[in-house]
Protein backbone atom coordinates (compact mmCIF):
# COMPACT_ATOMS: atom_id res chain seq x y z
CA UNK A 1 0.00 0.00 0.00
CA UNK A 2 1.00 3.57 -0.68
CA UNK A 3 1.54 5.36 1.73
CA UNK A 4 3.23 2.93 3.84
CA UNK A 5 1.14 4.47 6.90
CA UNK A 6 -1.89 3.35 5.40
CA UNK A 7 -1.07 -0.20 5.97
CA UNK A 8 0.17 0.03 9.22
CA UNK A 9 -2.83 1.80 10.11
CA UNK A 10 -5.05 -0.99 9.05
CA UNK A 11 -3.05 -3.28 10.99
CA UNK A 12 -3.19 -1.73 14.18
CA UNK A 13 0.63 -1.11 14.09
CA UNK A 14 0.08 2.83 13.76
CA UNK A 15 -1.95 2.62 17.17
CA UNK A 16 0.74 0.51 19.01
CA UNK A 17 3.47 2.71 18.26
CA UNK A 18 1.35 5.67 19.60
CA UNK A 19 0.37 3.79 22.74
CA UNK A 20 4.61 3.26 22.82
CA UNK A 21 5.18 6.94 22.15
CA UNK A 22 2.59 8.45 24.37
CA UNK A 23 4.51 6.22 27.44
CA UNK A 24 7.52 8.85 26.43
CA UNK A 25 6.10 11.58 27.27
CA UNK A 26 6.72 10.53 31.20
CA UNK A 27 9.82 10.04 31.04
CA UNK A 28 10.86 11.11 27.98
CA UNK A 29 13.94 9.14 25.74
CA UNK A 30 12.87 9.71 22.63
CA UNK A 31 15.93 11.69 20.98
CA UNK A 32 19.96 10.17 21.85
CA UNK A 33 19.63 13.56 24.58
CA UNK A 34 17.69 10.98 26.52
CA UNK A 35 17.00 13.62 29.08
CA UNK A 36 14.01 12.10 30.56
CA UNK A 37 11.90 14.90 31.29
CA UNK A 38 8.20 13.92 31.96
CA UNK A 39 7.29 16.57 29.71
CA UNK A 40 3.57 16.17 31.21
CA UNK A 41 5.24 19.14 34.02
CA UNK A 42 8.27 20.63 32.25
CA UNK A 43 10.14 20.37 28.97
CA UNK A 44 13.05 18.65 28.00
CA UNK A 45 16.35 19.70 26.35
CA UNK A 46 14.56 20.67 23.26
CA UNK A 47 11.86 22.99 24.92
CA UNK A 48 8.88 20.72 23.87
CA UNK A 49 6.25 19.65 26.63
CA UNK A 50 2.89 17.29 25.95
CA UNK A 51 1.69 19.42 22.93
CA UNK A 52 2.98 19.39 19.43
CA UNK A 53 4.29 23.08 18.83
CA UNK A 54 4.69 24.49 15.26
CA UNK A 55 5.63 28.20 13.71
CA UNK A 56 3.94 27.58 10.45
CA UNK A 57 2.74 25.28 7.85
CA UNK A 58 2.88 26.16 4.09
CA UNK A 59 3.51 24.86 0.85
CA UNK A 60 7.13 25.03 0.42
CA UNK A 61 8.72 24.89 -3.24
CA UNK A 62 12.59 25.32 -2.31
CA UNK A 63 13.05 21.28 -1.62
CA UNK A 64 14.78 19.25 -3.75
CA UNK A 65 12.86 18.53 -7.23
CA UNK A 66 11.06 14.99 -6.28
CA UNK A 67 9.26 16.47 -2.89
CA UNK A 68 8.29 19.72 -4.98
CA UNK A 69 6.95 18.78 -8.98
CA UNK A 70 4.36 15.51 -9.01
CA UNK A 71 4.81 12.84 -12.09
CA UNK A 72 3.20 15.28 -14.07
CA UNK A 73 5.97 17.65 -13.75
CA UNK A 74 3.38 20.11 -12.05
CA UNK A 75 4.93 22.30 -9.85
CA UNK A 76 2.71 21.64 -6.24
CA UNK A 77 5.32 21.88 -3.23
CA UNK A 78 5.73 20.22 -0.21
CA UNK A 79 3.72 20.55 2.29
CA UNK A 80 5.92 21.75 5.00
CA UNK A 81 5.20 21.92 8.82
CA UNK A 82 8.00 23.59 10.56
CA UNK A 83 8.09 22.10 14.63
CA UNK A 84 9.37 23.81 17.44
CA UNK A 85 12.12 23.25 19.37
CA UNK A 86 14.98 20.73 18.43
CA UNK A 87 17.57 18.13 20.36
CA UNK A 88 20.30 19.83 18.54
CA UNK A 89 21.55 23.30 19.41
CA UNK A 90 23.37 24.07 15.81
CA UNK A 91 24.73 27.67 16.47
CA UNK A 92 24.01 28.73 13.12
CA UNK A 93 20.34 27.27 12.68
CA UNK A 94 18.95 29.17 10.18
CA UNK A 95 15.67 28.41 11.96
CA UNK A 96 16.75 29.48 15.23
CA UNK A 97 13.71 31.58 16.22
CA UNK A 98 11.55 28.93 16.42
CA UNK A 99 14.12 25.51 17.06
CA UNK A 100 16.19 27.50 19.84
CA UNK A 101 13.96 30.10 20.62
CA UNK A 102 10.73 27.96 20.96
CA UNK A 103 8.79 30.55 18.82
CA UNK A 104 4.97 29.04 17.87
CA UNK A 105 1.97 28.04 19.11
CA UNK A 106 1.22 24.85 20.57
CA UNK A 107 -1.53 22.90 19.09
CA UNK A 108 -4.64 20.39 19.15
CA UNK A 109 -3.71 17.09 17.79
CA UNK A 110 -7.29 17.27 16.23
CA UNK A 111 -5.80 21.00 14.79
CA UNK A 112 -2.40 19.20 13.85
CA UNK A 113 -4.45 17.05 11.91
CA UNK A 114 -6.75 19.45 9.80
CA UNK A 115 -3.35 21.05 9.36
CA UNK A 116 -2.07 17.92 7.54
CA UNK A 117 -5.29 17.65 5.49
CA UNK A 118 -5.21 21.66 4.78
CA UNK A 119 -1.99 21.03 3.18
CA UNK A 120 -3.26 17.89 0.81
CA UNK A 121 -6.51 19.99 0.05
CA UNK A 122 -4.01 22.58 -1.35
CA UNK A 123 -2.02 19.71 -3.32
CA UNK A 124 0.96 19.49 -1.50
CA UNK A 125 2.82 16.22 -2.48
CA UNK A 126 3.98 15.31 0.69
CA UNK A 127 4.29 15.98 4.35
CA UNK A 128 7.19 17.68 4.99
CA UNK A 129 7.87 16.97 8.21
CA UNK A 130 10.89 19.09 9.89
CA UNK A 131 12.34 18.21 12.83
CA UNK A 132 9.76 16.04 14.35
CA UNK A 133 11.75 13.64 16.65
CA UNK A 134 10.27 15.45 19.95
CA UNK A 135 6.93 15.68 18.14
CA UNK A 136 6.76 12.01 17.03
CA UNK A 137 3.93 11.01 19.52
CA UNK A 138 1.57 14.15 18.34
CA UNK A 139 2.47 13.26 14.37
CA UNK A 140 1.38 10.09 14.99
CA UNK A 141 -1.77 10.41 16.68
CA UNK A 142 -2.33 13.85 14.28
CA UNK A 143 -1.67 11.44 11.62
CA UNK A 144 -4.18 8.40 12.65
CA UNK A 145 -7.29 11.32 12.36
CA UNK A 146 -6.02 13.20 9.32
CA UNK A 147 -5.91 9.16 7.63
CA UNK A 148 -9.59 8.42 8.55
CA UNK A 149 -10.90 12.04 7.44
CA UNK A 150 -8.77 11.44 4.10
CA UNK A 151 -5.66 12.02 4.46
CA UNK A 152 -3.32 9.82 1.64
CA UNK A 153 0.24 11.72 0.85
CA UNK A 154 3.25 10.46 2.18
CA UNK A 155 5.29 11.72 4.98
CA UNK A 156 8.58 12.90 4.75
CA UNK A 157 10.58 12.82 7.90
CA UNK A 158 13.04 15.53 7.40
CA UNK A 159 15.65 15.10 10.13
CA UNK A 160 19.11 16.56 11.41
CA UNK A 161 20.05 12.57 11.38
CA UNK A 162 20.44 12.54 15.14
CA UNK A 163 18.26 9.79 15.77
CA UNK A 164 17.78 6.56 18.04
CA UNK A 165 17.65 3.54 15.91
CA UNK A 166 15.59 2.03 18.53
CA UNK A 167 12.68 5.27 17.97
CA UNK A 168 13.38 4.85 13.78
CA UNK A 169 12.44 1.22 14.14
CA UNK A 170 8.66 1.96 15.07
CA UNK A 171 8.63 4.05 11.87
CA UNK A 172 9.67 1.36 9.66
CA UNK A 173 6.63 0.78 7.85
CA UNK A 174 5.22 4.34 8.23
CA UNK A 175 7.33 6.65 6.96
CA UNK A 176 7.91 6.43 3.04
CA UNK A 177 10.25 8.95 2.54
CA UNK A 178 13.77 9.94 4.84
CA UNK A 179 15.50 13.52 4.28
CA UNK A 180 18.52 12.68 6.38
CA UNK A 181 21.29 15.18 6.63
CA UNK A 182 24.97 14.58 7.04
CA UNK A 183 25.67 17.41 9.38
CA UNK A 184 29.23 16.45 10.41
CA UNK A 185 31.15 13.52 10.10
CA UNK A 186 33.37 14.34 13.23
CA UNK A 187 31.78 14.07 16.89
CA UNK A 188 34.12 16.83 17.99
CA UNK A 189 32.30 19.03 15.44
CA UNK A 190 29.03 17.92 16.49
CA UNK A 191 29.84 19.15 19.74
CA UNK A 192 31.20 21.96 19.00
CA UNK A 193 28.38 23.55 16.61
CA UNK A 194 25.85 21.95 17.47
CA UNK A 195 25.96 21.22 21.56
CA UNK A 196 25.29 17.31 21.18
CA UNK A 197 27.67 14.11 22.17
CA UNK A 198 28.21 11.24 19.49
CA UNK A 199 26.56 13.23 16.59
CA UNK A 200 28.66 10.95 13.65
CA UNK A 201 28.19 8.04 15.48
CA UNK A 202 24.63 8.32 16.43
CA UNK A 203 23.88 9.30 13.16
CA UNK A 204 25.95 6.78 10.92
CA UNK A 205 23.74 4.10 12.87
CA UNK A 206 20.15 6.08 12.37
CA UNK A 207 21.05 6.63 8.45
CA UNK A 208 21.67 2.67 8.04
CA UNK A 209 17.94 1.83 9.70
CA UNK A 210 16.59 4.41 7.56
CA UNK A 211 18.07 2.89 4.61
CA UNK A 212 17.46 -0.53 5.63
CA UNK A 213 14.16 0.34 5.82
CA UNK A 214 13.21 2.25 2.87
CA UNK A 215 16.82 1.63 0.54
CA UNK A 216 17.98 4.52 -1.81
CA UNK A 217 15.27 7.03 -3.10
CA UNK A 218 13.19 6.19 -5.99
CA UNK A 219 10.41 7.76 -8.15
CA UNK A 220 9.01 5.23 -9.55
CA UNK A 221 6.48 3.12 -8.86
CA UNK A 222 6.70 5.40 -5.53
CA UNK A 223 8.28 7.89 -4.32
CA UNK A 224 10.07 6.68 -1.57
CA UNK A 225 13.25 6.12 0.19
CA UNK A 226 16.20 7.87 1.75
CA UNK A 227 17.77 11.09 0.48
CA UNK A 228 20.98 12.33 2.34
CA UNK A 229 21.39 16.33 2.72
CA UNK A 230 24.84 17.75 3.19
CA UNK A 231 25.16 21.37 3.95
CA UNK A 232 28.97 21.96 3.05
CA UNK A 233 30.35 24.47 5.83
CA UNK A 234 33.43 26.53 5.39
CA UNK A 235 36.54 25.41 6.31
CA UNK A 236 35.66 22.05 6.29
CA UNK A 237 33.70 21.80 9.50
CA UNK A 238 30.88 19.40 7.49
CA UNK A 239 33.52 17.20 6.73
CA UNK A 240 32.19 16.50 3.19
CA UNK A 241 35.13 13.66 2.31
CA UNK A 242 33.89 11.62 5.08
CA UNK A 243 30.25 11.70 4.29
CA UNK A 244 30.25 10.70 0.76
CA UNK A 245 32.55 7.74 1.42
CA UNK A 246 30.42 6.28 4.45
CA UNK A 247 27.06 7.12 1.90
CA UNK A 248 29.16 4.94 -1.11
CA UNK A 249 29.74 2.45 1.08
CA UNK A 250 26.10 2.20 1.60
CA UNK A 251 24.90 2.25 -1.87
CA UNK A 252 25.63 4.54 -5.02
CA UNK A 253 22.27 5.11 -5.86
CA UNK A 254 21.46 7.10 -2.76
CA UNK A 255 20.80 10.76 -3.98
CA UNK A 256 22.98 13.24 -2.37
CA UNK A 257 21.72 16.71 -2.21
CA UNK A 258 24.29 18.99 -1.61
CA UNK A 259 23.85 22.35 -0.17
CA UNK A 260 26.03 25.72 -0.78
CA UNK A 261 23.39 27.94 0.76
CA UNK A 262 25.02 28.30 4.61
CA UNK A 263 25.56 31.60 5.52
CA UNK A 264 26.50 32.47 9.04
CA UNK A 265 23.79 33.78 11.41
CA UNK A 266 22.92 33.50 15.32
CA UNK A 267 25.56 32.53 17.45
CA UNK A 268 27.69 31.89 14.13
CA UNK A 269 27.75 35.95 13.56
CA UNK A 270 31.48 36.24 14.90
CA UNK A 271 32.50 32.58 14.65
CA UNK A 272 36.10 32.86 13.59
CA UNK A 273 35.81 29.36 11.58
CA UNK A 274 32.17 29.46 10.43
CA UNK A 275 31.48 33.17 10.52
CA UNK A 276 31.23 33.58 6.50
CA UNK A 277 29.78 32.16 3.47
CA UNK A 278 31.67 29.28 1.99
CA UNK A 279 33.65 29.95 -0.57
CA UNK A 280 33.10 29.09 -4.74
CA UNK A 281 36.63 26.57 -4.32
CA UNK A 282 35.20 25.29 -0.81
CA UNK A 283 31.82 24.36 -2.62
CA UNK A 284 33.67 22.78 -6.10
CA UNK A 285 35.83 20.77 -3.31
CA UNK A 286 33.31 19.18 -2.41
CA UNK A 287 31.54 18.46 -5.83
CA UNK A 288 34.41 16.56 -6.69
CA UNK A 289 34.19 14.38 -3.33
CA UNK A 290 30.81 13.44 -4.72
CA UNK A 291 32.51 12.55 -7.88
CA UNK A 292 35.35 10.38 -6.35
CA UNK A 293 32.82 8.42 -4.50
CA UNK A 294 30.32 7.97 -7.77
CA UNK A 295 27.76 9.52 -6.24
CA UNK A 296 25.88 11.45 -9.08
CA UNK A 297 22.60 10.36 -8.51
CA UNK A 298 20.95 13.64 -6.81
CA UNK A 299 20.89 17.39 -7.15
CA UNK A 300 23.88 20.18 -6.32
CA UNK A 301 22.40 23.49 -5.51
CA UNK A 302 23.42 25.86 -7.29
CA UNK A 303 26.63 27.90 -5.75
CA UNK A 304 25.53 31.84 -6.16
CA UNK A 305 28.18 34.78 -6.15
CA UNK A 306 27.34 37.82 -3.81
S1 LIG B 1 12.92 14.58 22.63
FE1 LIG B 1 13.27 16.33 24.02
S2 LIG B 1 12.45 15.69 25.98
FE2 LIG B 1 12.73 13.84 24.72
S3 LIG B 1 14.76 13.05 25.22
FE3 LIG B 1 14.99 14.39 23.46
S4 LIG B 1 15.48 16.40 24.35
FE4 LIG B 1 14.64 15.16 26.00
Amino acid sequence: MYPYYLEAYTSGKLREVIEILNEQLSECRLCPRECGANRHEKAGICLQKAKPRLINYLLHFGEEPPLVYSEKKEKRGAGTVFFSGCSMKCIYCQNFGFSQLNNGRNFEIEELAEAFLELQEKGALNLDLVTPTSHLPFILEALSIAIEKGLRIPIVYNTSSYEKVEILKLLDGIIDIYLADIRYTDDEMGKKYSGVDNYWSTARKAILEMYRQVGPFKEEPFKRGLIIRHLVLPNDVSGSEKAFEFVSGISLSIPISLMSQYFPVYKALNDPVIGRKITKIEYETAIEFMEKYHLSNGWIQEFELD
